[in-house]
């Protein structure tokens, strides 16, 4: 044998190198076959981990880690014919292990296969594929659970690096199906089961560096293997809430596993177009809402929330988000500045119309470009009432969430600068006003006539928009001031 013929220093700075990661006195061992066996997996794995190399006190590290490196890659070769007698317990040895099983399948296709192979077997699925998804609640049980995904992933990528990429994730997915919690229905402790978030974070690792090509490939994959489209078919086309339990494993499928893992928005935008461009304007919208929207305290899609009364910011935050990823500092081509606003009008309409305060909420979130657009397009399109409306319910959002009022009135200005004429502006300027002395009597008008379990809310608006309407007016004298 290889090992055998080396010189014993050799032999000793190999597995002293080995004991760095492993913190275990291998040096005591005597070489007998199966040390050697654990030994060269050890050493692999400890020189695929440069930096615990490079501390090595050593006078030429560089030069030394690459010599065993190579070392460690013959070595493994040359025992090769004796791989399928590695003693079972390095592949379940421990979950930890993962990572560095994985380098060893780089080594060569033989090896590769090899660990194919044993991942393919029950015993290793039983070990290694945890499924304690339902029992974490502790912070530091998710973190590992993830971390374990994570390697898996690691390991998956490698040791299928060769098979061509439909083989590939075929394979893949044989293993990954057999567990309930990776799949869309099969899981009954939705939404505190942390199934779907190991699930992208093995998926994000095995596709990480993936061309656009391939990664179309593993999209239209899955869709072929949930049944995601149907899925989807069916609540998008279907009245908003009749399938709730759906609709929350869809919220979870998408966020969990295709959306929410990624560290570039550049990647979450690509998958959110996957998930959106099949579907028509109106059904985006409403995907947009179940992917994003406000939830209920029982964990259902809030469908009523920005219809029936004024929602928090947290509401329509993760919505603003979305948008400004579609429409934000990167151009695409397949978000258009024409095919977000028509998006925005939409989901302002999902399931029916909002009140005006959420809308201009969203508006606000979404940021200054996206927010300008938007109303310029009123503008242009003569809306000058539903435009004037805007304006103030903007004010009005600026006044209760505590923003820079100074913000609402430039808006204004630079809405202003949209029309054409003096005429058209003054037109604009009146029906803005007009709006608020509207919206304050309707207000006023309902404290006088409302019931007594109304009264106190009702009057609380009514006072958020005088402060509002003097603010807006007080910033707009202001800069009159700052002009002279
Ligand atoms: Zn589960």
């Amino acid at each position: 044998m290889v090992w055998f013929q080396i010189e014993r220093s050799v032999k000793k700075e190999v597995v002293q190198t080995a004991c760095l990661r492993e913190k275990k006195s291998l040096t005591s061992m005597s070489f007998n076959y199966n040390t050697c066996l654990v030994c060269c997996l050890f050493i692999y794995i400890t020189c695929s981990h440069r930096p615990a190399c490079y501390n090595y006190t050593c006078s030429k590290p560089k030069r030394h880690y690459h010599a065993i490196l190579l070392f460690a890659k013959k070595l493994l070769c040359s025992v090769i014919g004796f791989y399928f007698l590695l003693p079972p317990f390095l592949f379940s040895l421990c979950p930890c292990l993962v990572k560095e099983i994985s380098a060893l399948s780089m080594v060569s296709k033989a090896i590769s296969s090899c660990i194919a192979g044993n991942i393919s077997t029950l015993a290793w699925r039983n070990r290694m594929l945890l499924q304690e998804f339902h029992k974490c609640g502790q912070h530091n049980k998710e973190d590992s659970i993830l971390e374990h995904y994570r390697a898996l992933g690691l390991l998956f990528k490698r040791c299928t690096f060769l098979l061509p990429t439909k083989e590939r994730l075929k394979f893949i997915y044989s293993k990954l199906s057999q567990v309930p919690c990776f799949t869309m229905g099969r899981c009954s402790a939705m939404p505190g089961c942390l199934g779907f978030a190991s699930y992208g974070v093995f998926l994000q690792t095995l596709i990480a560096g993936w061309d656009e090509l391939e990664c179309h490939r593993v999209f239209n994959f899955l869709c072929d293997f949930t049944s995601l489209p149907r899925k989807i078919h069916t609540v998008v086309t279907s009245k908003s809430g009749v399938s709730p339990r759906l609709e929350i494993q869809i919220r979870l499928f998408c966020r969990n596993v295709l959306l929410d893992h990624w560290q570039s928005s550049r990647d979450t935008l690509f998958w959110l177009t996957r998930i959106l461009k099949p579907w028509p304007m109106v059904n985006q919208a409403r995907l947009i809402y179940i992917i994003y929207g406000p939830l209920t305290l029982d964990g259902r899609i809030g469908w009523q929330k920005l219809t029936e009364g004024a929602a928090e910011e947290s509401n329509v935050k993760d919505m603003a988000d979305a948008i400004r990823l579609l429409h934000g500092d990167q151009e695409t081509k397949e978000w258009t500045a024409d095919s977000v606003i028509s998006l925005i009008d939409e989901l302002s309409a999902v399931p029916s119309e909002w009140l005006l305060e959420n809308s201009a909420r969203l508006l606000i979130l979404c940021g200054n470009r996206i927010c300008y657009t938007s109303m310029a397009s009123k503008a242009v399109n003569g809306r000058v009432n539903e435009l004037a409306r805007m304006v103030v319910f903007l004010a009005l959002v600026c006044e209760k969430d505590s923003y820079c009022m100074d913000w609402a009135v430039k808006m204004m200005q630079k809405i202003c600068k949209v029309f054409s004429n003096a005429e058209e502006k003054w037109n604009f300027l009146q029906t803005v006003e007009n709006v608020f002395c509207q919206v304050t009597m309707e207000l006023y008008e309902s404290v006088m006539a409302g019931d007594r379990n109304e009264d106190t809310d009702t009057f609380q608006s009514l006072c958020n928009v005088l402060n509002a309407n003097a603010h807006f007016h007080t910033e707009i004298l202001y800069t009159f001031i700052k002009k002279e």
